[in-house]
């Protein structure tokens, strides 16, 4: 699943590409007639915000990618070995050194700068957990606003911050000791505090270390498997206390929550 660190890493490694020329280009033929504008342009740079991936280039175009939950890229040596089959590629490019696929991804636009600038859904992201500016307060004054909304949900609003997925949304409200069905407006800046202070660096090593969202502290991975505080261990013990971890749906689109009732109480001064 395509969480903000994954896109971060993708956009790492296609920063290797930055400055090469594009020879060849792929794109779906809704896209083909823009796309022609790309090949023999330069990729001037690339951007990651949240879950999103934008690629610009020297004629003035924007390739904007969102992975959603399953697309991923794909970046290596011309003639590399594809990881996945050809076929489900939606934006193939090669430069002069390297190959670029972008595998699934259901959104794949090529878009003139002006509609880039006009993109309503880009455009409205909140702060992105991963950059280096990142704003804490600001973050706190969109989440008063939710008023009554469950901070369980809220904090997947991309709109509200970018680049919380599913996984780190319940590891993050176990380590700030936050019950996810509190009011977004009853969670104190301090809690926030605590949230993205646990959150950030985990993603950052989500980041830098290829493979699967690991939040558990080498000590208590006792098994290989054994990956996450509460993410899918639902009637296993808490590993800090060994109450059972309960799971429910939550928000608009009924994600799964995962959560210890004692050390996440409800009530704050229970
Ligand atoms: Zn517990």
């Amino acid at each position: 699943m395509a969480e903000g660190h994954a896109v971060a890493r993708w956009g790492d490694a296609l920063r290797q590409v930055v400055g090469e020329r594009v020879t060849t280009i792929k794109v779906p033929p809704r896209w083909s007639e823009r796309a022609e504008q790309i090949r023999g342009a330069v990729l001037t740079r690339v951007e990651t915000h949240g879950k999103h991936l934008v690629l610009h280039f020297s004629s003035g175009l924007v390739i904007h990618t969102h992975a959603m939950q399953y697309g991923s890229w794909q970046v290596g040596p011309i003639g590399q070995e594809l990881r996945k089959e050809a076929r489900f590629a939606r934006l193939r490019l090669t430069t002069g050194r390297h190959e670029v696929v972008f595998f699934h991804g259901p959104v794949m636009e090529v878009l003139s700068l002006d509609d880039f600038a006009a993109h309503e859904r880009f455009q409205s992201l909140g702060p992105d957990l991963l950059h280096d500016d990142f704003p804490v307060s600001r973050v706190f004054d969109a989440l008063q606003q939710q008023g009554q909304r469950e901070i369980g949900d809220a904090v997947l609003d991309q709109r509200i911050v970018a680049g919380i997925g599913n996984i780190y949304k319940s590891e993050g409200l176990f380590l700030a000791a936050i019950h996810p069905l509190r009011p977004a407006a009853d969670v104190s800046v301090s809690e926030l505090e605590v949230f993205f202070g646990e959150l950030i660096p985990l993603m950052q090593t989500g980041r830098f270390h290829y493979g699967m969202t690991v939040t558990l502290p080498e000590d208590l991975r006792l098994e290989p498997w054994m990956r996450n505080w509460v993410y899918r261990r639902r009637g296993q013990p808490c590993f800090v206390c060994a109450t059972p971890i309960e799971m429910f749906r939550q928000g608009e689109f009924q994600r799964t929550t995962y959560f210890c009732s004692h050390c996440q109480p409800f009530d704050r001064c229970a």
